[in-house]
């Protein structure tokens, strides 16, 4: 067989989004230590590949953030997996997300089962988000707002997950979890941030961790059409 006639399947683009690669995209999160079989799964589960553009269908399932339109990018894998597994840790039903963006970290916290609130500045960014899941046949419940007010009115959350980085944690966004519940957001400049775990107990008391060192896209006040 010829070296063209090999690579064909794949040029065409659904070898590079077949349960081969995404099983490999699986085995890699593994080694770089993502443990929670939940979290794999969903990742199996979740076609990356149709919340991309189709001209990067074929990078879909490589551990890389990649661009989404309006300056904005869809979260590397790893990432996506580490915030679902710190958000898992405290067994949650009801989900709140920062910066819907492509919609794929809202699908994969849709395919664990949980309750997902998601929330966009970028009007564009989020239509198109709400057709992906849409056609995933995915409830998730959408706003077009700026997020760093939250979503009062269908708080408290058991979880609350922001997808672009602040200087510091936002206050809003603590007062709207549930005591037991956690908010894992990027915070710091846009060259070093740090991925940080809050928690709120059920006296009400605040502690926090770092979990890892990230990059995010920042988080940015007002809405865009
Ligand atoms: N979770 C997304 C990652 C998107 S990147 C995904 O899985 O694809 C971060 C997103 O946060 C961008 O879409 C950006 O527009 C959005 N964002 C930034 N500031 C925001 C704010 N104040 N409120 C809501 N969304 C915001």
């Amino acid at each position: 067989m010829s070296l063209r006639m090999r690579l064909q399947p794949e040029a065409l683009g659904t070898g590079m989004t077949s349960q081969r690669v995404r099983d490999r995209l699986v085995e890699r999160l593994r080694e770089e230590g993502i443990r929670d079989e939940r979290v794999l799964n969903a990742i199996r589960t979740v076609p990356r590949h149709l919340f991309v553009d189709e001209a990067l269908a074929t990078r879909a399932y490589e551990d890389t953030a990649l661009p989404i339109g309006h300056g904005q990018t869809i979260s590397q894998p790893w990432v996506v997996a580490r915030m679902t597994e710190a958000v898992l840790s405290v067994a949650p039903e009801k989900v709140l997300e920062i910066g819907t963006g492509s919609g794929y970290q809202a699908a994969v916290l849709a395919a664990l089962g949980l309750e997902v609130h998601t929330v966009e500045r970028i009007g564009e960014l989020l239509r198109v988000a709400r057709k992906r899941f849409r056609s995933l046949g995915m409830n998730i419940r959408s706003k077009h707002d700026d997020g760093r007010i939250g979503w009062p009115e269908n708080g408290p959350f058991d979880a609350i997950m922001v997808t672009a980085a602040a200087p510091a944690l936002v206050d809003a966004l603590s007062a709207q979890l549930a005591p037991g519940g956690t908010l894992v957001a990027p915070v710091g400049a846009a060259a070093s941030q740090s991925l940080v775990m809050l928690r709120k107990q059920a006296d009400g008391t605040l502690s926090q961790q770092a979990l890892a060192p990230v990059v995010f896209v920042p988080l940015l006040s007002g809405m865009i059409d």
